[in-house]
C-alpha cells in the first residue's frame, strides 16, 4: 500500500489515482496525515478493505507533501554503509552513530532548496516511518514497528557540520528544506525483500550514488532495536538510515550543490524525489 500526503491530507495512492481517506472513511480517519500513524494497524486494515479505484481521482505530483510532515522525533544515522565509511576515512562503527535532524527541515518530495553556503552536499537515504510505539524492541521484531519506507535526502552543509573540533551534525543537516522525503510511504509487505532495495541519486542527470540497503551496516530492524532500547519511538517518528558512498565532499576534487542544480533520488519499489537548488 502507498500512503501519503496530498495537499496536507492523508491519502492512499492507487494506480488509478489518489483516494482521500477522510472522505472515503466518512470521517473515521481524519485528514491529518499524522492521525494514521496513531492507529496504524486499524488504518491499514480499513484501507485494505475500503480503498478502491472507484474513489480514486487524478492528482499532480507537485501537491505531494512529506508522508510524515510533523514527527515528534527525527533520527539520522551516520556512517551506516561500508563504502561511505571508507570514503569519509572513518572506521566502521561498532554501534549506530545517531544524530537528529530537526523536524522543521522536513519538506515534501518535490521542492526548491535554498543553499545555506558553498559546501552543501547530498546524501541519498532510505527513510523509515515508525508505525506504533516502540520500546525495547528486539531486532527480530523490528519490522513489526515500521509503518513504511520512503525516499529521503539528508542534505548536509559540510562547513556547518564540521566547523568545530568537536563536530555536531544536527544543525548542518537541519536548514529549512534539508530533509525532503516522499513521494509516499510504501508498506513493508509490498517489497519482496525490504532489507534489499537499490537506492541512489543523480545530479543534473549524472549518477552520484548507487548502492543497495542490503549493504547497511545496521539494517532497519537493528536501528529500531538500538533506538528503542534508549528511548520510546513514537508513531510517525522518522529515521534517516544513512547514506552509501558517493557524496560530494570526498570526491577529488569535491563537488557541492550550486544554483540551478537538480538532484533526483530514487529507491527501488518506492519512487523518486526531486530537488532544485538556488542560492540565498
Ligand atoms: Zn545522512
Amino acid at each position: 500500500m502507498r500512503v501519503g500526503n496530498l495537499s496536507g491530507r492523508l491519502t492512499v495512492f492507487t494506480d488509478a489515482g489518489a483516494v482521500d481517506v477522510e472522505k472515503v472513511s466518512g470521517g473515521r480517519f481524519s485528514a491529518d496525515p499524522r492521525s494514521a500513524y496513531e492507529q496504524w494497524d486499524a488504518f491499514t486494515a480499513w484501507a485494505a478493505e475500503a480503498v478502491s479505484a472507484a474513489d480514486a481521482v487524478p492528482y499532480a505530483i507537485e501537491d505531494l507533501g512529506a508522508p510524515s510532515p510533523r514527527p515528534a522525533q527525527v533520527f539520522g544515522i551516520g556512517v551506516n554503509y561500508r563504502a561511505h565509511a571508507a570514503e569519509a576515512d572513518m572506521s566502521t562503527p561498532e554501534f549506530p552513530v545517531v544524530f537528529t535532524k530537526f523536524p522543521t527541515s522536513i519538506t515534501g518530495p518535490f521542492s526548491e532548496v535554498v543553499l545555506s553556503g558553498p559546501r552543501v552536499d547530498w546524501e541519498a537515504e532510505l527513510v523509515v516511518v515508525v508505525g506504533k510505539p516502540a520500546r525495547n524492541v528486539p531486532a527480530e521484531r523490528g519490522w513489526d514497528y515500521v509503518a513504511g519506507l520512503t525516499v529521503g535526502q539528508d542534505i548536509s552543509d559540510r562547513t556547518e557540520q564540521m566547523k568545530n573540533q568537536m563536530p555536531q551534525w544536527s544543525l548542518g543537516k537541519s536548514f529549512p528544506g534539508y530533509s525532503p522525503m516522499g513521494p509516499w510511504l510504501v508498506t513493508p509487505d509490498e517489497f519482496a525483500d525490504p532489507d534489499d532495495l537499490d537506492l541512489g541519486c543523480a545530479l543534473n542527470g549524472v549518477e552520484m550514488q548507487r548502492s543497495a540497503t542490503s549493504d547497511l551496516l545496521f539494517p532497519v530492524p537493528a536501528l529500531i532495536a538500538e533506538l528503542s532500547a534508549k528511548l520510546p519511538l513514537l508513531p510517525g517518528d522518522v529515521i534517516f538510515t544513512g547514506t552509501p558512498g558517493g557524496i560530494g565532499a570526498t570526491r577529488k576534487p569535491p563537488v557541492f550543490l550550486k544554483e540551478g542544480d537538480e538532484l533526483v533520488t530514487t529507491i527501488e519499489g518506492i519512487g523518486e524525489i526531486k530537488q532544485r537548488f538556488r542560492s540565498a
